[in-house]
């Protein structure tokens, strides 16, 4: 193990995820998640050998005190000298980064002024930042964008149907999310198809809380449904996905207030929504199997969106050797990839039945039949894509 473990540290601005990523084996040797940030019960959480442990934070900066933390942590389990790198997530790296970087204090600045961009968690990610340069003074820390492997698309995916002035003066444009999934899971799937990634083409389809489908040509995302937010796209968890923007019109018109109408569509939209039940796909699921009217709408939209998205990305691929599923319910959910590939019959998708019911909980597998277009499920794996990342250009 030794010298071969990064610090994986995803902050958010009331939580801060973790995992130490043994780069050589390509596990989680430990991993927790501090929350309740700014609250008398602020914590930190973790699991080690199977062993769950949790430590109440005291009074102050929670993200420095969870990364204080997780220092203590490291030393008493005595990993400490085996961590060679830190390796932070960062939501919007905007048109600046195109790669991973090492932070320094202008990498810093750069990503605090694209927080116009992503206000909710580019500030969060910086509190997390500077919290672990100054726990970590010795260690070389970097930043992977979620942003950076969409910064490939062409003009033509990227610019929006509107004056060129909103993009010049305010950046307003497709950027993109979830790209270290799509990059992950990409190089995987070309893998189990034994073919260079630079010659495999892909659409990769991200179902989780959060969702995104990305057409991937030759090894390089030419577009995707994320847009200028994570908001645009699929029907999510709680996120409505693309959307009439006259509907945010007639709203206001209504006497709605700014506030109310972005709450609606990003925290009360979505299988939510629409259920009226459970942002989440097994309580979806579990309601339309007893009958439920809004858990089976809920499903039928969420699957006939998806289905529509990878219809509509045939376009932007001239070959296609996969669909891939990932992330929460692309890799646990048999209805939902059963479904829809059932909408995607027109393009001679066939589900083997045995096929996609073993691929779940971590494991990997095609879930089409022999001779049809393939489909397949590749667990996602983001940590490990910022450990690895981070430990290249800590060798470059
Ligand atoms: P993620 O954001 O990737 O953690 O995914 C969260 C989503 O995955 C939630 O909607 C969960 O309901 C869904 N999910 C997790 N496990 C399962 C499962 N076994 N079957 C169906 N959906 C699942």
């Amino acid at each position: 193990m030794s010298n071969s473990l990064v610090l994986v540290i995803n902050s958010g601005s009331s939580s801060l995820k973790f995992a130490l990523i043994d780069t050589v084996v390509g596990d989680a040797v430990l991993s927790g998640l501090g929350e309740c940030f700014g609250l008398p019960e602020a914590n930190v959480s973790w699991k080690y050998n199977g062993e769950k442990k949790e430590y109440a934070l005291s009074e102050g900066n929670h993200h420095q005190l969870a990364v204080d933390r997780i220092v203590a942590l490291v030393d008493e389990l005595g990993l400490k000298d085996d961590i060679v790198a830190v390796g932070h997530r960062v939501v919007h790296g905007g048109e600046k980064f195109t790669s991973t970087v090492k932070i320094d204090d202008e990498v810093l600045k750069e990503i605090e002024n694209l927080s116009d961009l992503a206000p909710l968690h580019n500030p969060a990610h910086v509190i997390g930042m500077r919290a672990s340069l100054a726990a970590f003074p010795s260690l070389s820390q970097y930043a992977v964008f979620d942003t950076a492997f969409h910064q490939t698309m062409p003009a033509k995916a990227f610019t929006g149907a509107i004056s060129r002035k909103l993009y010049e003066d305010y950046g307003i444009r497709r950027y993109g999310f979830h790209g270290t999934s799509h990059y992950f899971v990409s190089r995987e799937a070309a893998k189990v198809l034994n073919k260079p990634v630079e010659e495999s083409n892909f659409i990769s389809v991200h179902l989780g809380n959060g969702a995104s489908v990305c057409a991937i040509k030759n090894g390089k995302s030419v577009d995707t449904s994320m847009g200028f937010t994570p908001l645009a796209g699929l029907m999510m968890g709680t996120r409505c996905g693309d959307l009439d923007p006259s509907i945010i019109e007639f709203l206001l018109k209504k006497g709605w207030s700014q506030e109310e109408v972005f709450t609606e569509l990003n925290k009360k939209s979505g299988l939510l929504g629409v259920s009226g039940l459970t942002s989440d796909c097994r309580g979806i699921i579990e309601a339309m199997e007893n009958g439920h009217e809004g858990a089976t709408l809920a499903f039928e939209i969420f699957c006939y969106r998806v289905a529509k998205y990878i219809g509509s990305y045939m376009v932007a691929l001239d070959e296609l050797d996969s669909i891939i599923f990932t992330a929460g319910i692309g890799e646990n959910s048999q209805p939902i990839r059963s479904k829809i590939l059932e909408n995607l019959k027109i393009f001679g998708y066939r589900e083997d039945e045995e096929g996609n019911a073993a691929a779940r909980f971590g494991n990997r597998g095609i879930i089409t039949k022999p001779n049809t277009p393939v489909a397949m499920v590749i667990p996602t794996n983001e940590e490990w894509v910022i450990a690895n990342e981070s430990m290249a250009l800590l060798h470059a």
